[in-house]
């Protein structure tokens, strides 16, 4: 479904992605781990051409992310984007938020829309919160929100770049139960993580980054009992 090859990135002088490689099947669910700076949001943002790339190349479906005449509008339809800052519309209703492409950017009906983003709701667990503005909820039901935001797009792919990061302990795992039960269904996700016991859990591979390059993955079980490489020997050190 997604195939990076050989992706290079920099910021002026400073080169973020040396040489990426990796494949992500469809179904599959594949999570990145690494130090802080080591590119792992830069990578994400490439895949949904946030952010163009120097050299190399990177495919959603077989169509080349960084060719000039590729519509974003339909890459971004089938990439399904969630960020740590769940950037929710502040003066709009749960349900306003989760209708709003839908409606304006694909011009889909609105009575359909609307139903659908009353089911998206309850399927993250949200029924009954439909009227509420961002403010009025918690950081974790924000970001439930900013999930079915994603699905109303109905996405091939969900990224996901540290969601749990900026919540409190307690709302983290409502937003994991989330996650889990859309990779239970069988969507394909890629996830930017520090929750080791989750990736652990749900990924089919793990991939450690490091200054730019892969430095080692694995099926999860392998990876987090045994890391080869030193640097992720002590990176899991330090979390665990
Ligand atoms: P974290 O775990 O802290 O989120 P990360 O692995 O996601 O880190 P990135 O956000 O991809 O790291 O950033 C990698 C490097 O690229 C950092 O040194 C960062 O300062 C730099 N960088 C990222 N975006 C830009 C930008 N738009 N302009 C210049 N430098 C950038
Ligand atoms: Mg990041």
């Amino acid at each position: 479904l997604i195939q990076l090859t050989d992706v290079h990135k920099s910021f002026g002088a400073f080169e973020v992605l040396r040489g990426i490689s990796f494949d992500v099947m469809k179904g599959e669910v594949v999570c990145i781990i690494g130090p802080s700076g080591s590119g792992k949001s830069t990578l994400i943002r490439c895949i949904n051409a946030l952010v163009p790339i120097d050299a190399g190349s990177i495919q959603v479906e077989g169509q080349e992310v960084h060719d000039p005449k590729l519509d974003k509008l339909a890459l971004r339809r089938k990439v399904g984007m969630v960020f740590q800052q769940y950037n929710l519309f502040p003066h709009r209703t749960a349900l306003q938020n989760v209708m709003m492409a839908p409606v304006h950017v694909l011009r889909q009906d609105r009575d359909e829309v609307e139903q659908r983003a009353h089911a998206l709701l309850k399927k993250v667990r949200l029924s009954g919160k439909e009227n509420a503005y961002p403010g009025e909820l918690s950081g974790g039901q924000q970001q439930r929100v900013a999930i079915a935001r994603a699905l109303a797009m109905r996405p091939d792919v969900m990224l996901f770049d540290e969601v749990t990061a900026a919540l409190d302990p307690e709302t983290v795992k409502e937003v994991l139960i989330t996650i889990r039960e859309l990779v239970e269904e069988g969507m394909t996700c890629m996830l930017v993580t520090h929750e080791m016991g989750f990736a652990r859990e749900i990924a089919d591979q793990v991939y450690f980054t490091d200054r730019g390059v892969i430095v080692e993955h694995g099926a999860p079980d392998e990876f987090f009992s045994a890391p080869k490489d030193e640097r992720t020997q002590a990176f899991l050190s330090q979390i665990l």
